[in-house]
């Protein structure tokens, strides 16, 4: 290691920063974050430092650097354009043994500023060395990705309980009780903003640890996580981490491998798409599974294509666990229609040529549908028809029969997102042909509308280039 990393409590302490321009407004600016009671030296000020001024926030000395100021500070900041000035604070700052960083010049400098994730109290800082900012930059943007942003507040709740904990809990179960404190509910219950909740279930398990059934900290839930249509790209953050810490996966065929991949390594995987016999596990058994994988303390996820909302029957798979007291959050995910629409470049709404969209299921029971066809049917608007495959003709007669134009616009889009996205084109009265011809298959989605008409100029998502791309590293 070249450099010693610390944290410095600047709070209340003089720091100095010579420079009134931009760069040295960046580090005034992390010098008020951590409370420090800044001093800028300048002949003038650059505007945002000016804000800080006439907010009373710094204090200015109006005028030249000179080597008396230095004195009493306990750090130093040199951003000036004239390198003697900035050579003369280096130097000054060494005799007297203040920490001095003079920015962009790492020979000039005693300590450095990292890359920062700031989720106070939780603070994580990065450092090159000083070889490359932007690498550090990059690190930090995929740490970012990983630290949920209530990460603060579960330090801030871990610090409320810390006295509690030492005063009621051996020390051997100490460890582990606050490994399952940040790992479990009570951390998915500070991430989803129910923070009440988990003081509540910490103290409960205060409670639980200190008395005899103290081994009994098991609870497992189940999260309910939107996948997204197949890019993982598409995947919130949320979803990342959840499917990175659970104890077992449940996931059916819309799942592509690229997503499912990114679950953890040792999780146990199951699925419950098809069956040998070629038929997916029925609802109420899914349903059951999750219920029964939750009460033995595991932390389930179950992995959804797109939106666990949008035709994915989630509902149902979260009234089991709400009416047995399991608990569960929902993650939302891309829906295949937005997902789609921008991979292909076909807008769901345009000024110029819809003013609302529908989502329809093209299931359709007993080969036929209760959708209310004269609506669909109207100009001005995008359609878009989940699962409608197999029931392509009768969609297709039906929206004909019911008074839309045969020649109106309509796209199939098949695997979207994914590097096998394939794209077809044509209009109300040919997609039938299309289907049974370019024996498209599932997943497909339909789009119908003058919007479709926008494809040609707006497709940018070229699906062999992302084949032939480098894999993911996470
Ligand atoms: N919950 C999912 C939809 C499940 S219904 C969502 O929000 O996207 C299954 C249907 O979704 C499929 O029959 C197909 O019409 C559509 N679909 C899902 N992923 C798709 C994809 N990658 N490409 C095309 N269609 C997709």
């Amino acid at each position: 290691m070249d450099y010693l990393p610390i944290f410095l409590d600047v709070q209340g302490r003089r720091c100095l920063v010579v420079g009134g321009g931009e760069v040295a407004a960046r580090k005034v600016q992390l010098l008020l974050r951590a409370n420090a009671a800044v001093e800028v030296v300048s002949p003038r000020l650059g505007s945002t430092m000016e804000i800080f001024h006439e907010s009373g926030e710094v204090q200015w000395i109006q005028g030249e650097f000179q080597p008396d100021m230095v004195a009493d500070h306990v750090l130093l900041y040199a951003a000036t354009d004239q390198n003697e000035v900035n050579q003369q604070v280096s130097d000054l700052a060494r005799e007297r043994n203040i920490p001095v960083n003079v920015v962009d010049t790492p020979d000039l400098c005693t300590f450095i500023t990292p890359s920062i994730i700031d989720r106070s109290p939780v603070v994580a800082a990065i450092s090159t060395g000083g070889a490359s900012p932007v690498l550090a930059r990059l690190i930090r943007a995929r740490l970012e990705s990983m630290i949920p942003s209530a990460y603060g507040k579960l330090a801030e709740l871990a610090a409320r309980f810390r006295g509690k904990v030492k005063e009621r809990i051996q020390p051997k179960q100490r460890r582990l009780f606050w490994e399952k404190a940040f790992q479990g509910p009570i951390a998915e219950m500070i991430f989803s903003g129910r923070e009440e909740e988990a003081e509540q279930t910490l103290n409960e398990m205060v409670d639980l640890c200190s008395s005899k059934e103290g081994d009994d900290l098991n609870q497992g839930e189940v999260y309910l996580v939107g996948g997204g249509p197949g890019d993982p790209d598409l995947l919130t953050f949320r979803a990342l981490r959840l499917m990175q810490q659970a104890d077992v996966v449940v996931y059916d065929r819309l799942i592509s491998p690229a997503v499912l991949d990114l679950t953890r390594r040792d999780a146990e995987r199951i699925y419950v798409g098809k069956e040998n016999n070629n038929h997916s596990v029925p609802q109420d058994e899914i349903n059951r599974l999750l219920a029964h994988l939750a009460g033995e303390g595991k932390r389930v996820l179950r992995l959804k294509g797109g939106d666990p909302f949008i035709f994915g029957r989630g509902g149902e798979e979260i009234e089991l666990l709400a009416e047995m007291g399991v608990p569960f959050q929902v993650v939302p995910g891309i829906t295949a229609a937005s997902g789609i629409s921008s991979y292909a470049g076909i807008p769901l709404t345009h000024r110029d040529h819809a003013q609302s969209v529908t989502f329809a299921t093209g299931h359709l029971k007993d080969g036929t549908s209760d959708l209310n066809w004269d609506a669909l049917a109207h100009p001005g608007q995008t359609i878009v028809f989940y699962m409608g495959l197999k029931g392509i003709e009768i969609i297709t007669a039906k929206l004909i029969e019911h008074g839309m134009d045969p020649n109106t616009p309509a796209a199939l889009v098949q695997k979207g997102t994914t590097p096998d996205q394939k794209e077809y084109i044509g209009t109300l009265v040919t997609l039938p042909e299309i289907v049974s011809e370019s024996k498209i298959k599932p997943p497909t989605l339909i789009i119908i509308g003058s919007v479709v008409t926008l494809h040609d100029s707006l497709d940018w998502f070229q699906p062999d280039e992302r084949r032939s791309s480098e894999p993911r590293v996470f």
